[in-house]
């Protein structure tokens, strides 16, 4: 599994980072980037709740 964030529909809100921080964490510019790739195994189910969760279905996932 991999994860993507569209920077541009981003609005930093941080719930993805909250959600799966072994994937997402926030940029200097307050947007969400991905910081495992590809996703851990063990981590692949937050990582899908959180790209549900994003507010702005900012995140992608591409099994
Ligand atoms: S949940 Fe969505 S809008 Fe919020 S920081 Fe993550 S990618 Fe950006």
């Amino acid at each position: 599994m991999r994860a993507f964030i569209n920077k541009e529909a981003c609005i930093g809100c941080g719930l993805c980072a909250s959600i799966c921080p072994e994937v997402f964490e926030m940029d200097d510019e307050d947007k969400a980037a991905v910081i495992a790739d590809p996703v851990p195994s063990d981590v692949e189910d937050s990582a899908q709740e959180a790209a549900d969760s994003c507010p702005t279905e900012a995140i992608s996932i591409e099994e």
